[in-house]
């Protein structure tokens, strides 16, 4: 690497790390809390965890492997992923995939069955064509033409999972696919279960944002994360949320998202208007016991904003929270699972 390259690199991990992170770590302090952090999936980790036999060092390297294996096979930003290598498999021929990459299609799946195609992850040439993917920022925002061009790209119906062989299949050898809203949410729950499978009974996983919480910390509290202000300029803990044995995933359209001609275009791009969701909404979060789901249905929520999101979400029974713009500041609104799960997380 060039050290221009070099340099341009360290700027644009910068830039994503100012973009992505949405939940913050509260003070999680106490007795023998242990950390360790470090960059992934172009973003930033951080795992916390109660031990008493263990340090903070002599986890990162499992933790790093893992998170960088999940990158390796799920990222469009690196060409030699096994995502990538899908992307330009341009035919309708089985194409063989981890089985990994197979289970968070299958979690997609389902979710975008349950969300009327809110959430599709094969509206990658939609997101690349707002200037949301790799490639970066169009010089105008698509026309009519270009965007109607691209429709018959997009439908998770268009993709066959075949479990039995290992395989995907694509309808149209044009297809291609995004995991960006639900990667980061099966990398957390992939290092809760290495953290498991070490012995360690206590723990907080957060990956570019998303959360998982195993136990309590040693003086018995629950876990806290803040739900960040949906505001671009400053990043500000909106509320606390005590989290046992959950996962939290929170999406919004506050950090990703640029102005052109007065217009603002944020990341989630909604499969049904293929244009990106404009609705009052400007995050969403979504608790549950799998950070694979919780980071499905935020993003899929937030497709669908405070109105439908909101009447989907209790009518799936989904625990989640609407951060809402309302004149200068913010309403919230709180599925009723939500509030049970907060309160009995607290008292338990
Ligand atoms: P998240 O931050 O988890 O909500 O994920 C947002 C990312 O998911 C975007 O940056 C896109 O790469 C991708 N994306 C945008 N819209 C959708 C959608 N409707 N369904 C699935 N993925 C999407
Ligand atoms: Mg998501």
């Amino acid at each position: 690497m060039t050290p221009r390259l070099r340099s341009l690199t360290a700027v644009g991990v910068l830039l994503v790390l100012a973009i992505v992170a949405r939940v913050v770590l509260l003070g999680n302090g106490g007795s023998r809390v242990q950390e360790c952090s470090g960059l992934t999936m172009g973003t930033t980790y951080t795992v916390q965890f109660a031990a008493a036999q263990l340090e903070g060092y002599q986890i990162r390297d499992t933790v790093q492997a893992l998170l960088d294996a999940v990158d390796h096979l799920m990222s469009t930003y690196d060409s030699t992923s096994e995502l990538s290598r899908f992307n330009r498999h341009a035919a309708t021929t089985p194409f063989p995939i981890a089985r990994q990459t197979l289970d968070v299609f299958t979690v997609a799946r389902t979710v975008s069955e349950r969300s009327g195609g809110a959430f599709d992850v094969t509206v990658a040439p939609l997101v690349n064509a707002w200037g949301f993917g790799p490639a970066g920022r169009p010089p105008a925002a698509p026309s009519e033409v270009e965007l109607a061009d691209l429709v018959h790209r997009v439908g998770y119906q268009l993709l066959t999972i075949d479990s039995e062989q290992g395989t995907l299949v694509k309808a149209n050898p044009e297809i291609v696919a995004d995991l960006s809203a639900i990667a980061k949410g099966y990398a957390v729950d992939q290092v809760a279960a290495a953290l498991e499978s070490l012995g360690i009974a206590s723990f907080l996983v957060e990956v570019g944002g998303e959360l998982k919480a195993r136990g309590r910390k040693s003086d018995g509290t629950a876990w806290s994360v803040g739900i960040e202000l949906p505001d671009s300029d400053v990043r500000t803990a909106y509320r606390a949320v005590p989290l046992t044995d959950m996962a939290i995933a929170t999406s919004g359209d506050y950090r990703n998202f640029y102005e052109a001609d007065g217009v603002r275009y944020a990341h989630i791009i909604d499969p049904r208007t293929h244009r990106p969701a404009r609705h009052a909404g400007a995050s969403v979060s979504v608790l549950h016991s799998e950070a694979v789901v919780a980071d499905a249905w935020a993003t899929a929520l937030s497709v669908l904003g405070p109105e439908e999101g909101f009447a989907l979400a209790e009518q799936e029974r989904l625990a989640a929270l609407f951060l809402i713009r309302s004149g200068d500041g913010f309403e919230t609104r709180e599925t009723s699972l939500f509030r049970q799960l907060v309160r009995s997380s607290a008292s338990r």
